[in-house]
């Protein structure tokens, strides 16, 4: 047995990759491993997305030199967009690394590691067609009791931000065939998965290039398989966020009432510099019309900050697009110049001080935002799939130092709750199953609360088996 060890940096894309590198070397006799020491191949998973993802990719390379000094057999592998980007130039750089791979070439991964071990080769593989790289669905599949998974849909982008290396490195848009996508779902579901979120750089346009049929109607079908519970999806771009998807939002039973939906800054000028083809009212209307469709949808949004140009008057904006909107969180960033892209060529650039400050203002003025949201939750019933023990060992608010349980709320808002549950008559609280837990307490990241019922089965009837409140 040959211990593979994947550090995964970056997007959830990466993670989904992830998943799949791990299955195309399982047939080469590869099992994942957490112990970095105990590796015979390393696998770098790298994003090119931010100088700072970039930087940690390449630190993580030069620490195995060390390792790979003290255990010659071991093979160093560089995936992901920085491969895609910088190719042979790795090998140069980095004389541990032996084979160097982009995202098209995850299929091929097998074959080019054993000619590294049996023939010592050091390779390049980032062939990069625009065509979906597809695995064989039947191998590899392992059930790792995970029971929330990603499925990638599509690939590539077409949309051009002006900075954003997707485009460049990921290549052009192009959708997997929904036979395909629906067929990985059931095995999933086959395996215990009980929640699945549709991966694509811009899933409001799966499948038009292609003429499959649009993404509502591939959540439709989605929605109709047996097992499955819940569906979520990412990303959405605002740009294209139809009436029809918005309304499936009402229709579908399983689509889970949270939607991802990047706007990146508020003023319509930073807007028209990114090239994201919306303005600050088409979001705002946007954001009106899910809320009409679904009051209880939790909304979430990306930022960047300190893009070239960006006033004072630009930066303002932003702030008030967080009181119009009271997202329930936000992911937000520095910019930082790509080679690839062309905002790396505009003037006026921000400076570190000025964008750190930013970044510190926006993340403070969001804070009161999340917490409210969170606190809105209090004292409400909230269907929580379990994933398992909360990775913290006790909420630091709580007396109580056990272990505890922890999941998801549709909204995608996770609930820790004390895992002494043992109901007569009923199962005890395990991954995979629902419960219904009523929320007491709320924090910044997170909710605490009793549990009131856990279904008696996956799939099975949901009953009021448990009092625990
Ligand atoms: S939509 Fe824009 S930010 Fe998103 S992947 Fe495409 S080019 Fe990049």
């Amino acid at each position: 047995m040959r211990r593979l060890y994947i550090n995964t940096i970056g997007c959830q894309m990466n993670v989904y990759d992830s998943d799949q590198i791990e299955r195309v070397l399982a047939p080469g006799g590869y099992t994942r491993t957490a112990q970095l020491d105990e590796a015979d191949l390393v696998v770098v998973n790298t994003c090119a997305i931010r100088a700072k993802a970039e930087q940690k990719a390449f630190s993580f390379v030069g620490r195995l030199a060390k390792l790979k000094k003290r255990r010659p057999g071991l093979i160093v592998a560089v995936g992901g967009c920085v491969a895609q980007q910088e190719g042979e130039k790795i090998l140069s750089r980095a004389p541990q690394v032996d084979l160097v791979f982009g995202p098209k070439a995850i299929p091929r991964l097998g074959r080019l590691v054993e000619r590294v071990r049996l023939q010592g080769m050091r390779l390049v593989d980032i062939e990069a067609s625009d065509a979906v790289a597809e695995l064989d669905l039947t191998s590899g599949f392992r059930d790792d009791g995970q029971v929330s998974r990603f499925v990638t849909i599509m690939q590539g982008c077409d949309n051009f931000c002006t900075y954003c290396v997707v485009p460049y490195v990921r290549g052009r848009e192009a959708s997997r065939h929904p036979d395909r996508i629906l067929e990985e779902i059931r095995l999933l579901v086959a395996g215990g998965v009980r929640e699945v979120t549709l991966l694509g750089q811009n899933v409001n346009s799966y499948g038009l290039k292609e003429q499959w049929g649009s993404f509502v109607a591939l959540l439709a079908q989605v929605d109709r398989i047996d097992g499955l519970d819940r569906i979520r999806f990412t990303t959405s771009h605002p740009k294209d966020l139809s009436d029809h998807l918005i309304d499936a939002f009402g229709r579908l039973d399983k689509l889970c009432a949270h939607i991802h939906l990047p706007v990146q800054s508020g003023s319509d000028r930073v807007l028209k510099r990114m090239n994201r083809r919306y303005t600050r009212e088409v979001y705002l209307e946007r954001i009106a019309r899910l809320r009409q469709v679904r009051p209880d949808m939790a909304i979430t949004s990306d930022f960047i900050v300190g893009f070239p140009g960006e006033s004072d008057t630009d930066f303002e904006q932003t702030l008030s697009l967080l009181d119009e909107v009271a997202f329930d969180g936000i992911f937000a960033f520095m910019y930082s110049d790509r080679s690839v892209a062309p905002a790396a060529g505009f003037d006026a650039k921000i400076d570190d001080a000025q964008k750190k400050a930013r970044l510190q203002a926006l993340l403070q003025h969001q804070e009161a935002f999340t917490l409210a949201a969170n606190q809105a939750l209090v004292g409400r019933m909230q269907e929580i799939l379990v994933e398992g023990f909360s990775t913290r060992p006790g909420l630091a608010e709580e007396p109580s130092a056990r272990r505890q349980w922890s999941g998801r709320t549709p909204g995608n808002k996770i609930v820790n709750f004390d895992q002494e549950l043992d109901c007569t008559g009923g199962e005890t609280v395990r991954p995979g199953l629902m419960v219904g837990v009523r929320i007491e307490k709320a924090f910044s990241h997170s909710l605490w609360g009793r549990p009131v019922w856990v279904e008696e089965k996956p799939g099975g009837i949901k009953g009021e088996t448990c009092h625990a409140a």
